[in-house]
């Protein structure tokens, strides 16, 4: 059983302080067991999420449909299938990423080896946001048991379905001696937050992203924070222009109607190039999501009440609503918003000082191109910038110069599925990274050993310190075999 605290997918109020505490003595006690630490049991249990994924595709398509109105290619492909290769490729390399790395020895310790063993931190917790419900709390929790830790997820509550599902299944599939589930929201996580954990892997928002690091903090807890912020996009104007508008397209509204947090934020572009741009974008919309696009099934809708009030209140803004160029159109009801184009809003306004996380796309016009480095970094750091350019010159520019968790050139979003790069944020946009070998190392401590024998045991290291020793010791340290030389025959 993997199920703390409650059954069935419906919060418990008894899980408080004392529930967390409880909860945590026990996962000690099972990671101090060392059951987690043994390849055999890391495999199992990756296999055994595998099989989870597997058996219940349908379950979390349906889960994810009634959070969001996900469409169900959206759920197959980047929560279900994404998760699926995460796991295959933990199985397929993890003999490997669990072998100690072998490390250079220095002529000072000489004779010496020396290596680099992975250890797992203990017991972690991981918490995760409402957008990717499946995706954001499994893909972590695959590199916390791949790397061995005794580990326990808090699903978001605002997707209440998946988190239920994810309570059901883990509490089925899963060891539950060390892997647990705890569903709630502040109170349940407070609670959590209270325990001395051996990492705490937080995704969401920067404000709660601080609450997470002050309570780390009590207890010397490292954190990987994997936060959001604006997501610029630079348009130049060498640019297959369909292939970039269907891309951007694909990065905005194909990804959760905009609720992700690599998702297209803001386009910046020439004063020249704005017109061919936004014709383009407008045909491109209309070809994917039909003229009426609320009546759209392949866009997700707004996950709440709370997000749809906060995205029309960007929108509403009166020196925002006359900017709008292409949809805006909304039904409360059934929480949609239209894809809508926003063209040189000013950038005091709401929309450009907080991130969008929706279906509203600002286009910003700039007289050379040059000039959208200064609007990105003059912000937060984002997670991720994208550039569309044929220009080589420019694009090592953008490279250069701007700075954010990860860059695209000529699409969007797609990086996140390269488990070989690390997905992380810089700054406001978060700390550490995951993916990959990237997440088992995130949940590792990199262990320095050294191995001596009992021959070469030099007598300069000890005292008396001689002035031959000094400059010999000196010598070897500088590890230049002509100062060493020099050292031996007595000359400084
Ligand atoms: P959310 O509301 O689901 O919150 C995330 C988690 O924080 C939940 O589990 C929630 O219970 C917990 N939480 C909320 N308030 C808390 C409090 N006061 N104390 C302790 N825990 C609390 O998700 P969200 O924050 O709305 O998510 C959207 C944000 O997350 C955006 O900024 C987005 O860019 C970012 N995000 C980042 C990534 C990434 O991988 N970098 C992925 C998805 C979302």
């Amino acid at each position: 059983m993997g199920r703390e605290t409650q059954t069935e997918g419906k919060p418990s109020a008894s899980f408080d302080t004392v529930a967390a505490s409880a909860m945590m003595k026990e996962l000690q006690a099972a990671y101090c067991s060392g059951t987690t630490r043994s390849y055999g049991w890391r495999i199992s249990q990756l296999k055994c999420l595998l099989r989870l994924t597997e058996d219940h595709g349908e379950d979390i398509a349906q889960a994810l449909r009634s959070d969001l109105s996900k469409p169900e290619l959206e759920s197959y492909v980047y929560e279900i299938s994404m998760l699926k290769n995460s796991i295959n490729l933990a199985l397929k390399e993890l003999k490997k990423w669990m072998l100690p790395e072998k490390a250079k020895t220095s002529l000072t310790t000489f004779p010496s080896s020396a290596e680099i063993v992975s250890e797992p931190l203990g017991v972690v917790l991981v918490i995760s946001a409402w957008n990717y419900p499946f995706l954001l709390s499994l893909d972590p929790v695959i590199g916390a048991i791949a790397a061995g830790n005794a580990v326990v997820l808090k699903p978001s509550e605002i997707a209440p379905a998946s988190s239920a599902l994810l309570a059901k299944l883990m509490g089925e599939y899963m060891d539950g001696s060390a892997i647990r589930v705890v569903e709630g929201a502040v109170a349940e996580t407070t609670a959590l937050l209270e325990q001395k954990w051996d990492k705490i892997c937080y995704t969401g928002n920067c404000r709660v992203g601080r609450i997470v690091m002050a309570a780390a903090a009590k207890h010397l807890t490292p954190v990987l924070l994997e936060l959001g912020g604006k997501c610029p996009v630079v348009v130049d104007s060498n640019i297959n222009l369909k292939v970039s508008c269907r891309r951007i397209i694909m990065g905005k509204w194909g990804c959760n109607n905009g609720q992700a947090c690599i998702s297209p934020d803001y386009i910046v572009t020439t004063k020249e190039y704005a017109p061919k741009l936004i014709d383009a974008l407008k045909k491109e919309l209309e070809r994917f999501f039909g003229r009426d696009a609320l009546e759209s099934p392949d866009l997700s809708r707004i996950v709440n009440t709370n997000h749809f009030s906060r995205l029309t209140k960007l929108l509403d803004e009166d020196k925002v609503s006359v900017k709008v160029i292409y949809g805006g159109e909304r039904d409360q009801s059934k929480l949609k918003i239209a894809p809508t184009i926003l063209l040189d809003v000013p950038r005091d306004s709401l929309i450009m000082n907080e991130e969008i996380f929706g279906p509203l796309l600002p286009i910003l016009t700039v007289d050379k191109l040059e000039d959208s480095f200064d609007i990105i970094n003059s912000g937060m750091k984002p997670l991720a910038a994208y550039l569309f350019t044929s220009d080589n010159k420019f694009r090592e520019r953008f490279v250069r110069n701007v700075s954010a968790g990860g860059l695209v050139v000529n699409d969007t979003a797609i990086h996140l599925a390269v488990p070989s790069l690390p997905f992380g944020g810089v700054g406001d946009s978060g700390m550490g990274a995951y993916h990959g070998k990237f997440s088992f190392d995130t949940f590792s401590h990199k262990k320095a050993v050294m191995y001596r024998g009992f021959i070469g045991d030099a007598d300069i290291r000890y005292p008396p310190y001689t002035k031959t020793k000094v400059r010999l010791l000196q010598a070897l340290v500088s590890g230049s075999f002509l100062a060493i030389i020099r050292a031996l025959f007595g000359r400084s």
